[in-house]
């Protein structure tokens, strides 16, 4: 972005109604913008729990709520929002994250838009804690974005009419409460389902008693025979699934690269591809990637994956974790370049805080507010 660019954007923001400055008023102002120069980014957070509105089980464990840290930047009069999703499994809590947080002095620098500079920066405040850093990521994308009075889609030339279909997960249950499940689900035109278990094949009977939409299957590592792999997906293509996620331990990459080779269907890398080094390590593991921005510390990342999924011919997905409308709709900003999403993460919880992408008919549809596009509730 030009200098003039900037002191535009620092001049409009003079006023509340920055974006309806005519040019008379921006000359008045012109002189008041080096008051503003020193300005700098304040980060405020604050732990949030996300209430869910089933009990949700996975192989080791059931929940009923998420931890969540929920971002603020404020800068010249605009703010932008960030969120941190902490499932437990995955290691980060409230507690890591305030502390992570603490770290952060957003002080230091004057242009929110040097986003190499910045993110650089935090990724270097300590290793891990990648939801802690999307949570910073993602409030300065919203506040870039505001800035610009522009939603990001727009900003990196993506057209929101090709955002995809969502999938909504079925979780594992007793076959009656599966079926009900799946009835309610109807709106969604590709039901996720989680394979893995020795009742893998009485979970896909069930959900096809009762309706013939298209499924994908998420088996979270849990096939270790490479053969028994092959003969499951095979099976499930019959039964009308469209790709596998995970099918074998992480580890394996000689068992997943067996099995993509003669795989009748496309399989995607989840726990494998955490961050953007993992993506050339995916090629010709996986058919794909599953991008999630608690994994790969944000947005800028995020769309660095894709570019480079897409550069070796890979299929992308786009993940979440229970997350309220804000990570959601930040996430949504790169759907319309993904080959499937799975955004229900808002869906599942009973306390959001914002609104901004929506889903419609199964369909992602994103706010055209600027930045990531959401508003307090
Ligand atoms: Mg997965």
């Amino acid at each position: 972005m030009s200098s003039s660019r900037r002191d535009f954007l620092k001049i409009a923001s003079l006023s509340a109604g920055a974006m309806m400055l005519n040019p008379f008023q921006l000359i008045a102002s012109a002189t008041q913008s080096t008051i503003f120069s020193g300005n700098k980014m304040k980060l405020r957070f604050r732990p949030y729990t996300l209430e869910l509105k089933h009990v949700f089980t996975i192989a080791t464990s059931s929940r009923t709520t998420t931890p969540v840290m929920l971002t603020e930047i404020d800068y010249e009069g605009f703010t932008g929002y960030g969120e941190a999703s902490m499932p437990p499994y995955l290691g980060e809590s409230q507690e890591s994250a305030a502390a992570f947080l603490s770290k952060v002095d957003l002080g230091q620098f004057n242009d929110p838009f040097d986003l190499e500079t910045i993110l650089a920066y935090i990724d270097g405040v300590a290793p891990g804690n990648p939801a802690a850093k999307a949570s910073v990521d993602i409030a300065l994308h919203d506040l870039i974005g505001k800035l610009l009075n522009a939603p990001l889609f727009k900003i990196w030339g993506f057209d929101k009419t090709k955002a995809p279909y969502t999938s909504f997960t079925i979780g594992i249950d007793k076959p009656d409460v599966v079926r009900q499940k799946t009835k309610e689900a109807g709106e969604f035109k590709i039901l996720k389902i989680k394979l893995g278990r020795d009742t893998d094949k009485e979970m896909i009977e069930t959900i096809r008693s009762v309706t013939d939409q298209p499924l994908c299957v998420d088996v979270n590592q849990g096939w270790k025979d490479k053969n028994f792999a092959l003969e499951m997906i095979h099976y499930c293509k019959e039964k009308g699934v469209v790709f596998i996620e995970q099918p074998m331990p992480k580890e394996d990459l000689d068992g997943n690269a067996w099995l993509t080779e003669r795989s009748p269907l496309p399989t995607i890398g989840d726990e494998a591809v955490q961050r953007l080094p993992d993506v050339m390590k995916a090629h010709k593991v996986y058919s794909g990637i599953n991008i999630k921005l608690m994994k790969s510390t944000g947005l800028r990342e995020a769309h660095k994956m894709l570019t480079l999924a897409r550069a070796l011919d890979m299929k992308v997905m786009l993940g979440c974790m229970t997350e309220t409308s804000c990570a959601i709709s930040a996430a949504a900003q790169l759907s319309p370049m993904v080959d499937w999403a799975d955004l229900d993460g808002a869906l599942l919880i009973s306390n959001d805080i914002y609104r901004g992408t929506e889903v419609i008919d199964g369909k992602v549809i994103l706010s055209d507010g600027p930045g990531i596009g959401i508003k307090k509730i």
